[in-house]
């Protein structure tokens, strides 16, 4: 049995980009007659937005979703996030860092590959140094490279080494790393078919490590194209600020915003009529579902355009 998930972070509203994931997963996870989850990643309470996941939830309601069970909240799952962890301290792979960020900075190798990445350069491996704290927790890494296959991205490999070095698993915060979440979460419900944005591509590597070490099954992946900007550049904050409900009217736009995202993903709509309601929408395209079709590029996609 299919088990697949889509898990928004309430740190800002439903928008178009996030809307592509839900679709996608749910895509994915129905047309194989599967369960679909929806887990809050909410982890990061200082970034979690007040209102946020109501308008999520209240949002994937109007456009016909439905979800298999209750929503998991990572915010209460902290026990098994820390018994995960004992369990990597226990097998002797996660040592105490005590550099704070500006001292990696100062050090790193220049980032490679995707956005603020510094590869850590390894200070505290062998033991902390004199006289320091410890801050945040790390897992060490191997010195191969990890390559799994991904549905629409084909084969990806990264050297973990190279790419981010040791990585944290418990910040200096106090705050579980979102790697180790991901991953105690979806093994813990059995979640077996990932399907999310491909912005989180590049971290893959790391969560796979991690089911490896903790003796997980790695789930099949699928990271979907990303909507960007006219210019086709990362979105900015303000733009996926926007609900998709705000200056909506979700009962009778809410079909051409699925028609939207399918088209986005590349599926036939042509059978689908546009005086369909969202439900009846989503539930052609589950029929219709051709995962060969999903384009790999990010693009912009004028529904933006507002
Ligand atoms: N919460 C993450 C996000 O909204 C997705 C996590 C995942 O799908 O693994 O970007």
């Amino acid at each position: 049995m299919i088990i697949g998930r889509f898990a928004p972070s309430p740190t800002g509203p439903l928008h178009f980009g996030s809307l592509v994931a839900a679709v996608g997963s749910y895509l994915f996870a129905r047309s194989a007659g599967g369960r679909w989850l929806l887990r809050i990643d909410d982890l990061d309470r200082p970034r979690v937005i007040p209102g946020a996941l109501d308008d999520i939830l209240r949002t994937l309601e109007m456009l016909g979703f439905e979800w298999d069970g209750e929503p998991v909240r990572q915010s209460r799952r902290s026990e098994a996030y820390q018994e995960a962890l004992t369990r990597l301290e226990a097998s002797g792979v996660v040592y105490p860092c005590g550099c704070s960020r500006g001292e990696i900075a100062r050090i790193a190798s220049a980032p490679h590959g995707s956005g603020d990445e510094l590869a850590y350069p390894g200070t505290c491996r062998s033991g902390l140094p004199a006289g320091r704290e410890p801050r945040a927790l790390r897992v060490r890494v191997p010195a191969e490279e990890i390559s799994f296959r991904d549905a629409v991205c084909g084969t990806y490999r990264q050297s973990l080494a190279a790419v981010c070095g040791d990585f944290v698993v418990r910040r200096a915060d106090g705050l579980f790393a979102y790697h180790l979440a991901t991953v105690v979460d979806d093994a813990a419900v059995g979640v077996n078919q990932v399907v999310r944005g491909a912005d989180l591509l590049f971290s893959t590597p790391r969560q796979i490590y991690l089911q490896r070490l903790l003796g997980f099954r790695q789930p099949d992946y699928c990271h979907l194209p990303l909507v960007t900007a006219p210019d086709g550049a990362k979105l900015s904050k303000r733009d996926s600020a926007v609900s998709l409900a705000a200056g909506r009217n979700l009962l009778t736009e809410g079909g051409a915003l699925l028609l939207g995202a399918l088209q986005f993903l590349g599926q036939p709509t042509v059978g689908i009529l546009s005086a369909a309601t969202a439900r009846e929408i989503l539930a052609a395209a589950v029929q219709d579902f051709v995962p060969e079709r999903i384009p790999s590029g990010s693009a912009f996609f004028p529904l933006l355009e507002r």
